[in-house]
């Protein structure tokens, strides 16, 4: 089987290497990447973007691999970083500091100074503590910080509960309606300088009239920060949030959502503010997948189970919010090995890990068998950088493909470092 066969919200890519190719040579589980999807969704959102003064800050801890740092940063990429490891990456990778914007909600004062040290584009500030802090620490060392208001505009992105940002019960932003209060006081502080205004309001959006009515909100606090407290935006952040189809889920393609956003942007208050956008998923999930094999079937009164050398330490977001990621047969084989016909069957598809919640998924008709190896899809956002140690279990290698060449772009962990770091 090749690497893609399909990656709808976006251009098709097929490599020519096959899966099966990959998993002998590198061994599973593996994440296995394709530069030319990335660099194509990436490219997507440029050309979407090319009449209208923009940065593309890719969000980072949606993969945030050197080696996709470095390529996107090559391409002209800003960065959204959310931790001070993230900061070091960035920097570690080549990026353009004036190209990064710092997001999260409990920035320290380590990270702050670290952020200031490299005259970072944009804090992306979250409370009037936080507002606080960054102006005694720039007072500190001689330094202005260049900062935006995260406003949180109460708006249900319509996503999964754990990956909504913008509602009310959210830790996420300041409440629009005390936004202008937050900005007066900003403007008193003598080591901040206002620079833009922010929102994220959520992952995984797959309709445009969340986005929409939230520009909606910052027109309209825009236009009271300029008429009545004479504070000019210089950008409008709107975050990242543009989702994938792992199934049946159709989110509106890059090219018309960037369009319908420029199209509200084209207003009398805001036209020809610079945007900047934060997209993580919708450059990365699709360019990857995770590759692992079956060790066992094993049949019981009630399922059948085909249980993977990949756990919930690898992937974890059916166990975390019940995603659903596509399961394919790298090999689709017709016969077995004595030349019968193989039947297909409802299968569980869990990993080795003690928790009846480790599952990729569930009631998946395959035809498969002991030693066959599955490609779960849509695996390039959210996958390494949430996979964990658990059990003791090493994280998988990264390996880039690149037309019919492949390389590595994280080695496998060693056992021996990680047991590096206890003592007794
Ligand atoms: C996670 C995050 C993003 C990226 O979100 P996607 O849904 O992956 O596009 C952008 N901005 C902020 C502040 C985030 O926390």
């Amino acid at each position: 089987m090749n690497f893609f066969k399909r990656c709808k919200n976006g251009i098709l890519h097929i490599e020519e290497i096959s899966l099966n190719t990959i998993a002998k040579l590198i061994g599973t589980p593996c994440y296995v990447y394709s530069k030319n999807a990335i660099i194509n969704q990436f490219i997507i959102y440029q050309q979407a973007l090319k009449n209208y003064p923009h940065i593309i800050c890719y969000a980072i801890k949606t993969n945030s691999n050197l080696a996709i740092l470095n390529m996107l940063s090559k391409l002209g990429s800003g960065f959204d970083i959310v931790s001070g490891g993230e900061l070091e990456r960035v920097l570690m990778a080549g990026c353009d500091p004036s190209k990064i914007v710092f997001s999260g909600v409990a920035k320290r004062a380590d990270e702050i100074i670290q952020a200031l040290n490299v005259n970072i584009k944009c804090f992306n500030v979250e409370s009037c503590s936080e507002l606080q802090r960054i102006n005694n620490i720039a007072k500190s060392i001689g330094k202005t910080a260049k900062i935006s208001i995260r406003v949180n505009p109460n708006i249900d992105p319509k996503t999964h509960p754990y990956i909504s940002t913008g509602l009310k019960d959210n830790k996420f932003g300041i409440p629009i309606k005390q936004a202008p209060l937050i900005y007066a006081y900003a403007k008193t502080l003598n080591f901040i300088k206002i620079i833009g205004i922010n929102c994220h309001i959520g992952s995984q959006i797959t309709n445009f009239s969340p986005i929409l009515n939230t520009i909606d909100h910052l027109i309209e606090l825009i236009s009271i920060l300029k008429n009545k407290q004479n504070i000019k935006i210089q950008h409008i952040n709107l975050g990242g949030g543009l989702g994938v189809d792992y199934f049946n889920l159709y989110p509106p393609p890059i090219k018309l959502y960037i369009k319908k956003i420029l199209n509200k942007l084209n207003n009398k208050e805001t036209v020809n503010i610079p945007l900047i956008i934060e997209p993580g998923r919708s450059i990365a999930a699709d360019a990857g997948i995770l590759l692992t094999r079956i060790e066992y079937i094993k049949i019981n009164e009630k399922k059948k189970f085909a249980i993977i050398d990949a756990g919930m330490n690898d992937i974890i977001r059916p166990s975390l919010y019940n995603a659903w990621q596509n399961i394919d047969q790298v090999d689709i084989r017709i016969h077995n090995d004595k030349g019968f016909i193989r039947k297909k069957a409802y299968y569980d598809i869990v990993g080795p890990i003690c928790e009846s919640s480790d599952f990729v998924g569930k009631s998946r008709l395959l035809s498969i068998t002991e030693g066959d190896y599955l490609a779960i899809r849509s695996a390039g956002a959210y996958g390494f950088v949430m996979a964990s140690n658990y059990n003791t279990r090493i994280r998988p290698s990264e390996i880039m493909v690149e037309e019919n060449e492949i390389y590595l772009i994280r080695k496998k962990e060693l056992l021996k470092k990680l047991l590096y770091y206890e003592q007794f």
